[in-house]
């Protein structure tokens, strides 16, 4: 017997037409790269997203095309972000910080047909342009005042030119809710980029998740500043659950020094943020120096790449910031886990309490996991047990973009994604990530979890960075080495560094050598390059 409840799409524009309706006057306010702070309402962005829509029309893009952005977060981003999907476009969000030449491959393998970018990327995009070959319409996101007087991109537009010249008659249009909506690519750290082409359907079911109070817990009482760019993985999704709880939105543009977004939090009074650990490591000691407090930001969702024990503290006895840890992935839309306690865990004692937020946490409804050994076969949920997780879900990928090769696993008669991450899951669903699965350093046949070394060298409070890979052993086949950038004008040993493991973890699993170093590579998402550093000490001999 069939239900009868309406037939209703899931669309990515519903979530804007709802935060236009019933947070109207709710703001959003951006940093421009223009330099001054500009402020809009959902209201505004629902009629200027109708405008970004008419200059699709006009610029001659058909349904399915891909639209490339080289964006920072800010108002004419998000526009895009509603105006390209809500037209049946795909929003191809790139992120700039990657090497010029991988930028042009994956504009062309996106095979985009328009690409707007702003300010900060014009001399990127002349040398670019060239190269593009998909690339019919060249649009600066800037006003007629901000144009170059000289450029050699042929016939570059003007962003506001074009919005303006709409009248905003636009009627979102209703269709299939598994339409593509936008498009992501992997970071690289395990290879050439893919794309994972997200749903209009996978997007509305991701921001209801992220929104759930054991997720993010966003509400319409929330000033919610997301640092994490919306060119990694959407913001996290926090374009979307802010329109759908209708929550004031506070977009920080190019300026993610500790100083500026400090400014930002108070000056806009921002309760809600997330980003990968290394921006709050310039946040943190920023505040430090300066003996600066919050007034009020309350919670932060961290994550991307393993947030350090130590920074969880900081942020939470130092400054009253409640640090959610979260772990997912680009192709996972990227939410999987977020670290939040069970009733039942309130009255543990605070290390105990600890101890638990410190994992990645536990699966919003909709994503399911599991651990594999190297059988194949489903470990128990012991937290002891650690394999190959693979997960499962309405946001999770099922191919990526323009290729035929299924990346997914059979188990249990169920296809799942295998993320490349090592992971244990405790009795309560608790999911905590001990490597990925070519970072895991093998141990005369014991696996020694990189994240763990890392975390301990992270609380060393002369430590401003670490980073643990697996050097070449004789006997033991791979041990430990620590990479440490050291704090600014801190003294700090080898020898005391080695010390600092002991009574901390297993003496077998302790590094068995440290170099100090002055940076450390990262990705163009803020994550630690292992293949570079692994390549940088490849002839180095352990002690
Ligand atoms: P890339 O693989 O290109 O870096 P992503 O940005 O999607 O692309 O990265 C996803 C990966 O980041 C995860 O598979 C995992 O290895 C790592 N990661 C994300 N969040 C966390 C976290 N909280 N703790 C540890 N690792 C994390």
């Amino acid at each position: 017997m069939p239900g009868r409840m309406m037939q209703m799409p899931l669309l990515i524009s519903s979530l804007l037409v709802h935060a236009a309706r019933h947070a109207a006057d709710t703001e959003i306010v951006s940093k421009r790269v223009e330099g001054d702070l500009h402020r809009s309402t959902w209201r505004d962005a629902e009629r200027r997203s109708r405008q970004v829509a008419q200059v699709l029309d006009a610029l001659g893009c058909e349904p399915g095309d891909r639209i490339g952005t080289l964006a920072w977060n800010g108002y004419r981003h998000l526009e895009i972000y509603y105006g390209c999907s809500g037209s049946q476009r795909v929003c191809h969000t790139i992120n700039p910080r990657l090497f010029p030449d991988q930028i042009a491959w994956i504009v062309n393998d996106a095979a985009d047909r328009v690409l707007c970018f702003d300010l900060t990327f014009l001399p990127l995009v002349e040398k670019l342009a060239p190269a593009l070959e998909s690339v019919r319409h060249f649009v600066l996101m800037t006003d007629r005042a901000h144009m170059p007087a000289s450029t050699s991109i042929e016939s570059l537009k003007c962003y506001e030119d074009l919005v303006e010249a709409q009248n905003g008659a636009y009627a979102w249009p209703s269709f299939d809710e598994n339409t593509a909506s936008s498009l992501c690519y992997t970071s690289g750290t395990t290879g050439h980029p893919k794309g994972a082409v997200y749903s209009h359907r996978s997007t509305v079911l991701h921001a209801y998740g992220a929104a759930l109070p054991d997720a993010m817990g966003c509400s319409s009482a929330d000033v919610i500043l997301p640092v994490v760019p919306m060119f990694h993985v959407n913001a996290w999704g926090l374009p979307y659950a802010a329109a759908l709880v209708g929550a004031k939105l506070v977009l920080p543009g190019p300026h993610l020094d500790g100083k500026s977004l400090h400014e930002l939090f108070e000056g806009e009074q921002v309760t809600f943020s997330a980003g990968v650990p290394t921006v709050w490591l310039g946040l943190i000691n920023h505040m430090k120096a300066n003996g600066l407090k919050f007034s009020s930001f309350k919670r932060t969702v961290i994550g991307g790449s393993a947030c350090p024990p130590a920074m969880m503290r900081t942020l939470e006895q130092d400054f009253g910031v409640e640090v959610i840890h979260a772990w997912g992935m680009t192709e996972m839309s990227p939410l999987g886990t977020l670290s939040k306690l069970k009733a039942k865990h309130q009255a543990l004692d605070p290390q105990a309490r600890h101890h638990l937020l410190e994992k990645q946490g536990r699966v919003i409804y909709g994503v399911d996991m599991a651990i594999v050994g190297d059988d194949g076969r489903a470990l128990p949920w012991d937290g002891k047990a650690s394999g190959d997780l693979l997960v499962r879900g309405p946001w999770v990928i099922s191919s990526y973009f323009g290729r035929d090769d299924s990346p997914l696993r059979r188990l249990d008669g169920q296809d799942w994604f295998p993320t490349g991450d090592v992971a244990t899951i405790d009795a309560d669903g608790f999911m905590q990530i001990t490597d990925r699965s070519k970072d895991v350093i093998k141990s005369g046949g014991e696996w020694i979890s990189s994240i763990e070394l890392e975390n301990i060298a992270m609380a060393h409070p002369g430590v401003y960075e670490a980073a643990v890979i697996a050097c070449k052993h004789p006997k033991w086949d791979e041990r430990p080495l620590l990479v440490v950038v050291r704090k600014p004008g801190v003294d700090l040993s080898r020898e005391e560094m080695l010390a600092f493991y002991e009574g901390r973890i297993a003496k077998w699993q302790a590094p068995d050598d440290v170099v100090f170093v002055d940076e450390l590579p990262h990705t163009a998402t803020g994550k630690l390059l292992k293949i570079r550093l692994r390549e940088m000490f490849k002839g180095h001999v352990l002690p």
